[in-house]
């Protein structure tokens, strides 16, 4: 398999609305990757539509878009973001709602007077922001405001005032919980206990709110354009209004429907007004028609609302698919269940109609996963040329929908083409291609291959490397031999021995560590027992050699190191994405450098000047140069003080008493203290790596997440070159005093502990 390069993109820079549901993708990287595989103007086709924005990325750059929807919420998000509303309809929107009547008042003083609360400090009566919530209780336990007349904010214990008003609008809630769910299903059709199970998710007062705002809709005459607008705030309210939001946030993007044991319960009215912002874009237009009007060939959406498997008998005779994009879609039972709900309050119950089996499923597993992908994989076997390309993404990686999204495509006929991996917090970047209709053989998975893929990987890593790393490693093997499913088996049974079989590959081979405070195979960190002797050189484009000896490398931290100083050295002023994309294609596949690897290098070598990054001028190669010989010419002084007799031998400086080595210091202008220790041939004891004072930070971090690294430092001692320039002008120096100064300069921790990947 060719493994390609990872497509750097840029993070997406606002939240968006229901981004929590979402997949999170970089934006720039499906417009990198049309371009280099498939000609502008052509008809693309993605059969998850799961991602907007990925669709509308492509639409952008110039490419006719296929995509079938099914999810009224998602297909909504992907219109809105076709065609952006200006901000003065969401205000007159918003207006037009805030005048009508409740009763005397206009409903929105109504809708504000639910949060009404009293400052602690002031005592005037203002808008709570939030409640905050346990689990089955009838009344809120704290309250969140900003006071605009004292300026008193935080979190506070609830009034009896507070207590009072929740369970007072909770006296009326069965008539407001019957409306909401007539609005998704008929009062006799038999999914209505599954609706109002998803009902259950809204607490009393934002099921009020909606409600009201809900059955107004109608009667509020307003034009297309705001209907939209309000429809789009309605939404973000109704995301805001569910139970789903644990406090203190820990699980930012819910998967399934579960009431936090503490919760918080948002200010809805404010959650309308916020939800302006995150609608309003600047974004221009984009062709956006429905299935099966005509886009022009300058690019657009069509959108199919149906199934795929209906899409591919009408497709296949009159539109040309040139490839396939997507992001895999993953099991979300929360957001499926809470979309049909949606779907009903704002469109009503024709529009839950066809997509109201995601109310009734309750348990989305990797198995159901792998068929359903299958089916879809199948749908598209069938409907395409052979070679057709399919690059997918796959957003919040994990080892079993790895599994999933490999034995589903495989089983189906398609040919993993590559596997791009960064961490376990960026999207895997997969492309396949619509393989031969032949039968083929599914092979008998061997574990000795398993072994051995995850092996060279390791040893090209030159480092530990994450459980998802070694699983996907394993995996790329099984599929090349077409030995994710055997014939007979179902989906459930092949993840099952899948796994297994991974798992077994690294339990039971003595060559293999791991690193880990749990039991679990697939936590923490896999390593090698054995550290290669000797290492490869790095060239100077940061690519390595394998030494003489067979398969050996320098460590992938020490290989991005080298590659991201060589690069600046001859780019100066280049912007971080520039760096990314000329680091990349060096280590292709699941050797793609993190983020915060690439920012630790930089961080020690380089200073940004705007957004624009260039070695530090004590960084720039000849300065360095001309460091070394001074730091050289300072230990040969230091040496001779002390009365040791001095000389350089290879790569060591070394202060000698009777012919025997007391000292052997190793000079690094690099943190590349992994291969000072492989290289050196004296004993730790004797052996003082010299680095320069910049560079502690960064041998610490390869330190933090390489635990093999850091068990062989531990016998080292390290030296900052300012120690050394301090010593030099010390008046009395004893070999006493030398010995304690250096033990007392240690590597510093880390000034970035939060970049631990
Ligand atoms: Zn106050």
């Amino acid at each position: 398999m060719d493994l390609q390069p990872y497509i750097p993109g840029l993070s997406p820079a606002e939240p968006r609305p229901l981004s929590r549901f979402i997949p999170p993708l970089e934006e720039g990287v499906i417009s990198s990757w049309l371009p280099l595989h498939i000609p502008a103007g052509s008809w693309l086709l993605d059969p998850f539509g799961f991602s907007p924005q990925l669709v509308l990325e492509a639409a952008r750059a110039g490419y006719r878009v296929l995509v079938t929807v099914n999810n009224p919420i998602t297909r909504f998000l992907l219109e809105m973001a076709a065609n952006p509303l200006p901000e003065s309809d969401f205000k007159a929107a918003l207006a037009d709602l805030s005048v009508a009547k409740k009763g005397e008042e206009r409903l929105a003083t109504h809708l504000q007077s639910l949060y009404l609360t009293n400052c602690e400090k002031c005592g005037q009566e203002i808008q709570a922001e939030s409640f905050l919530w346990r689990k089955g209780e009838d009344a809120p336990y704290a309250r969140i405001y900003t006071c605009p007349h004292c300026d008193d904010s935080g979190e506070h214990v609830v009034a009896k005032e507070d207590i009072n008003r929740a369970k007072r609008i909770a006296s009326t809630d069965n008539l407001h919980r019957s409306r909401a769910f007539e609005r998704v299903v008929q009062l006799e059709d038999e999914d209505r206990v599954y609706a109002e199970e998803a009902i259950e998710y809204y607490l009393p007062r934002p099921l009020y709110l909606l409600t009201t705002i809900i059955n107004r809709l109608d009667s509020l005459n307003l034009t297309p354009e705001r209907r939209r607008a309000l429809n789009a705030l309605i939404l973000v309210a109704c995301d805001a209004g569910n139970t789903l939001w644990d406090h203190p946030s820990e699980r930012p993007r819910p998967k399934q429907l579960n009431v936090p044991g503490q919760f918080r319960e948002r200010n809805l009215w404010i959650q309308l007004e916020h939800g302006l912002n995150l609608w309003t874009g600047t974004a221009s237009n984009v062709v956006c028609e429905a299935w099966p009007q005509k886009i022009p060939e300058s690019g657009g959406i069509c959108i199919y609302e149906g199934r795929l498997k209906d899409l591919a008998h009408e497709a296949k005779k009159e539109i040309p698919i040139a490839a396939v994009i997507g992001s895999l879609p993953r099991p979300n039972q929360a957001f499926w269940t809470l979309s049909a709900l949606w779907a009903g309050w704002l469109w009503g119950r024709e529009a839950v109609e066809p997509y109201k089996p995601a109310l009734r499923r309750r348990r989305y597993d990797w198995a159901w996963n792998a068929t359903a992908l299958n089916a879809a994989f199948t749908h598209l076997f069938e409907l395409l040329p052979l070679g057709t390309r399919f690059f997918g993404l796959l957003s919040e990686p994990e080892p079993s929908f790895l599994t999933s999204a490999l034995t589903a495509s495989s089983a189906a006929g398609f040919d993993l083409q590559s596997l791009a991996l960064r961490t376990e917090h960026d999207p895997i970047q997969l492309s396949w291609t619509r393989g031969e209709h032949l039968k083929r053989e599914a092979k008998e998975a061997s574990i000795d291959d398993v072994r051995e893929s995850i092996h060279s990987h390791l040893v090209e890593r030159g480092e530990p490397a994450s459980y998802l790393h070694v699983h996907a490693a394993g995996l790329i093997t099984l599929t090349e031999s077409h030995a994710l499913k055997q014939k007979d088996q179902e989906f459930d049974e092949a993840l099952r021995s899948t796994q297994s079989l991974i798992q077994s590959a690294l339990a039971g081979d003595a060559r293999f560590v791991h690193y880990s405070t749990g039991e679990s195979v697939d936590t923490g960190l896999w390593g090698l027992t054995t550290h290669p002797e000797r290492l490869s050189a790095t060239r100077f484009d940061g690519t390595s050699q394998p030494s003489a000896q067979g398969e050996v490398y320098d460590s992938l931290s020490d290989r991005v190191e080298v590659a991201v100083v060589t690069f600046l050295q001859n780019n100066p002023n280049s912007i971080y994405l520039e760096i990314e994309h000329d680091l990349y294609p060096r280590f292709p596949g699941l050797l793609t450098p993190s983020k915060a690897m690439i920012y630790s290098v930089l961080l020690s070598y380089a200073e940004k000047d705007g957004a624009a990054w260039k070695l530090r001028a004590e960084d720039v190669a000849s300065a360095r140069r001309n460091e070394l010989n001074t730091i050289t010419a300072m230990l040969e002084a230091i040496g001779t003080r002390l009365n040791y007799s001095t000389r350089r031998q290879d790569k060591n400086f070394l202060w000698e008493q009777n012919n025997a080595v007391d000292y052997a210091f190793y000079i690094l202008a690099s943190a590349l203290v992994g291969r000072a220790i492989a290289e050196t041939p004296y004993l730790p004891e004797q052996t003082i790596i010299v680095v320069p004072g910049g560079r502690a930070g960064l041998a610490a971090y390869k330190a933090q997440r390489d635990p093999a690294l850091a068990e062989r430092l531990k016998n080292y001692q390290l030296v900052k070159y300012r120690l050394l320039r301090t010593l030099v002008e010390v008046p009395v120096l004893t070999r006493e005093t030398f010995e304690e100064q250096i033990a007392s300069d240690p590597l510093e921790k880390s000034k970035s502990q939060m970049m631990m990947f």
